[in-house]
């Protein structure tokens, strides 16, 4: 596989310390709010790449830690406590609104298909792990007290700026927009591994330590986490863009200190999800969730959709109008799998061709919109339609779209439409099930004369922002 590295600024050919096996590391989610549908772009995207490299043939390690503690509003260790402010909003402790948006998280990632990575680790439960890095990085001078907290010393790097072309002053602390500037530091780019000196005396969650009881920093838990189960060699790093600084260049500042050796030398950076009005935040408290989307009647696997169509080093601008487009898009390919038929033989030879290539082109950077396209493809090939599903199910390995499910679904209702009498009565939607049985619900309903009935369900379904018009030998139904 090719993909794009953001440490080295190129396009490369994807290497692994030890052959065959992947071990890779995703930056989780801060659990103080639900996940935005940008977060989830991310996750999305790193869970496309997973399964691309397990398709691949690669044994892949993926470890995932939950922000739980030590994220402070400002990602250069200023400002409150991410969770704390969490805890405070809804009057909760901060373990009961860790637990809820850990919860809720995965949730999201369950309806939009993104499979649990092998190992999901809470912060809060690695403490030892981020004291014994500490204390080398203080032993070895990386790492001094200041104002009760400790710091790592980036001067003592002779490379620090590894993601960046930019001048140092581009990225320097003091200037970014409402960061104050912690006097303790030595450097400006100085970070705190530890922190004993909370402006905030209600800290939460608090551990003994050699520097006092305090709370860790937020770098040190990645570093930290993907050390205990990835090991000394770290393959590949993911993130969103906003990770790469000072985050990333922070993880590998500490853990190339404390290790004595390179630590992870591919990193994947995926750009954001942006609404028409700007980049969407959590912080900012209004955004867009997965229940939203669903509330408004799209199948989360409709977002997935939208996001694979595009690629991960793109920033991806969302609007319904967009969304609609990909929901129609999706429901459209459906209704064409749908209409293969499933008996017959595969032809090895085509399924195998068809692989190689899927394999090839989407392995160049991971080219997600190619990805899609293959699926049309197939569809379009010349060989029998046992085949082209067969080369479709292969496909959706990596797409997880659940496009043999749905399609077998939409086959069977029809079948079911067949002998409850509605054979003829051709329904044209979006592509939803449920939807669509309500709609054969309500012909049905008048057909057996019972018209209250029939208006019941079309106000059911008005009520979803449903529109239903009957047509010649059908009905055909659109959201408005
Ligand atoms: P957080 O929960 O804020 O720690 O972020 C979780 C993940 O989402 C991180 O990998 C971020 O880099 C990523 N992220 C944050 N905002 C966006 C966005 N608008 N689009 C895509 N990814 C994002
Ligand atoms: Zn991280």
């Amino acid at each position: 596989m090719y993909l794009y590295n953001s440490a080295t600024h190129k396009k490369e050919e994807f290497k692994t310390h030890t052959p065959g096996r992947v071990e890779m590391y995703t930056c989780g989610p801060t659990v103080y709010h639900f996940a935005h549908i940008g977060n989830l772009r991310s996750y999305i995207m790193e869970d496309v790449l997973e399964k691309y490299l397990r398709f691949a043939g690669y044994d892949v390690n993926r470890v995932m830690n939950i922000t739980d503690v030590g994220h402070l509003s400002s990602d250069a260790d200023t400002g409150e406590d991410k969770m704390l402010k969490g805890a405070k909003r809804e009057n909760k402790t901060v373990m009961d609104i860790a637990k809820f948006y850990t919860d809720a998280f995965f949730d999201d990632c369950r309806k939009l298909n993104i499979k649990r990575p092998d190992v999901v680790q809470p912060a809060t439960g690695c403490v030892d792990e981020y004291i014994k890095i500490i204390s080398k990085l203080v032993e070895t001078g990386y790492a001094y007290l200041a104002g009760g907290n400790v710091y790592f010393d980036s001067s003592k790097l002779a490379r620090y700026y590894i993601f960046n072309d930019h001048d140092e002053d581009d990225l320097a602390v003091g200037v970014r927009e409402g960061v104050e500037e912690d006097q303790n530091k030595r450097n400006k780019n100085d970070f705190v591994l530890w922190f004993t000196k909370s402006k905030f005396e209600d800290q939460a969650l608090k551990w003994d330590s050699p520097w006092g009881v305090g709370y860790p920093g937020w770098h040190i838990e990645c570093s930290g986490i993907s050390m205990k189960y990835n090991g000394e060699y770290l393959d590949l790093h993911c993130g969103g863009v906003d990770n790469a600084f000072p985050h990333h260049t922070n993880e590998i500042a500490q853990s190339e200190s404390y290790l004595g050796h390179p630590w992870c030398p591919h990193w994947f950076h995926v750009h954001h999800l942006n609404d028409p009005a700007g980049k969407m935040s959590k912080s900012k408290g209004e955004f867009l969730t997965v229940s939203l989307l669903e509330e408004k009647g799209y199948d989360p696997l409709a977002y997935r959709w939208f996001c694979l169509q595009s690629h991960y080093r793109k920033t991806l601008v969302f609007s319904w109008e967009n969304l609609d487009n990909a929901a129609a898009a999706y429901a459209k390919l459906l209704n064409r799998i749908a209409a293969l038929a499933p008996e017959g033989e595969v032809n090895q030879a085509v399924f195998g061709e068809y692989r190689e290539r899927f394999l090839r082109q989407v392995g160049n950077d991971l080219n997600t919109s190619m990805a899609v396209t293959a699926v049309f493809d197939a569809l379009k090939a010349e060989t029998n339609d046992a085949t082209k599903l067969a080369v479709i199910g292969e496909f959706d390995k990596v797409l997880s779209m659940n496009l043999l499910e749905k399609a077998a679904a939409i086959r069977e209702k029809a079948a079911q439409a067949t002998k409850s009498g509605g054979g003829d009565y051709v329904i044209t939607g979006q592509g939803d099930p449920e939807i669509d049985a309500k709609v054969l619900a309500r012909y049905e309903a008048k057909k057996a004369k019972n018209f209250a009935e029939a208006d019941r369900i079309r106000d059911e379904l008005k009520a979803q922002g449903i529109e239903v018009t009957d047509v010649k030998g059908g009905a055909a139904w659109k959201r408005v």
